[in-house]
């Protein structure tokens, strides 16, 4: 348990270094043991956080271990676990630039092999609901589906993976390319990849995640 631990602290400070991560927004959570969770504390300022400050709670979202409250959204973690059983690492941050693409609800369409082949295709954008709802929480895990990513309507994003590493490395993708997208946008116009391409990294994404 301690490793998730520590996986998740270095994840924090990977964040906070690239600026995806800052002040007290976003959370960051895995599966640890039997039916229990590593989950970030409610109202903590990330860039002193330590290992004493993650929370260990079951699957119903009773806490286990730890001092603090748990993430006001732990909610939406435990609905992308029930739903995702592929999923054991999660991450929601307020990065600015997939919150710019929330704010305005806009999807991020495929605009680059290799975000479509490790996000899985076109990344949605979730119907607004109110922070911390079990209503927010289903309406991400419907904009998610199967894929690596979401945006949370004029609330940031979300990433999944495997791992901690898995889910910190699409948390780095999504927000670089949905910079690369806004700024094409004020550039000039984004294309979008051809549908056979497209389909194509889909399949790729689906056969390395044995989905298929
Ligand atoms: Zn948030």
């Amino acid at each position: 348990m301690s490793d998730v631990r520590k996986e998740i602290i270095k994840a924090i400070k990977e964040l906070v270094s690239q600026n995806i991560l800052f002040a007290k927004g976003g959370n960051l959570s895995a599966k640890c043991g039997k039916d229990q969770l590593v989950v970030t504390a409610s109202g903590k300022d990330y860039s002193v956080v330590k290992e004493e400050d993650l929370i260990v709670v079951d699957y119903q979202g009773k806490v286990i271990e730890g001092e603090r409250k748990p993430s006001s959204e732990l909610p939406l973690h435990l609905a992308i676990y029930k739903k995702r059983p592929d999923v054991n690492a999660i991450i929601h941050t307020h990065a600015i630039w997939p919150y710019v693409l929330s704010v305005t609800h806009q999807s991020l369409p495929p605009i680059s092999d290799e975000f479509t082949i490790l996000l899985g295709g076109e990344i949605k954008v979730s119907k607004y609901e109110f922070p911390g709802t079990d209503k927010l929480a289903e309406s991400v895990v419907e904009s998610l589906g199967m894929n690596n990513a979401s945006l949370i309507a004029n609330h940031g994003c979300v990433t999944v993976g495997r791992t901690v590493e898995e889910a910190l490395e699409n948390m780095v993708v999504l927000a670089n390319f949905s910079k690369v997208y806004v700024l094409a946008k004020i550039f000039g116009t984004p294309h979008v990849l051809p549908d056979w391409a497209i389909e194509k990294e889909k399949e790729m994404y689906k056969k390395w995640h044995g989905f298929v």
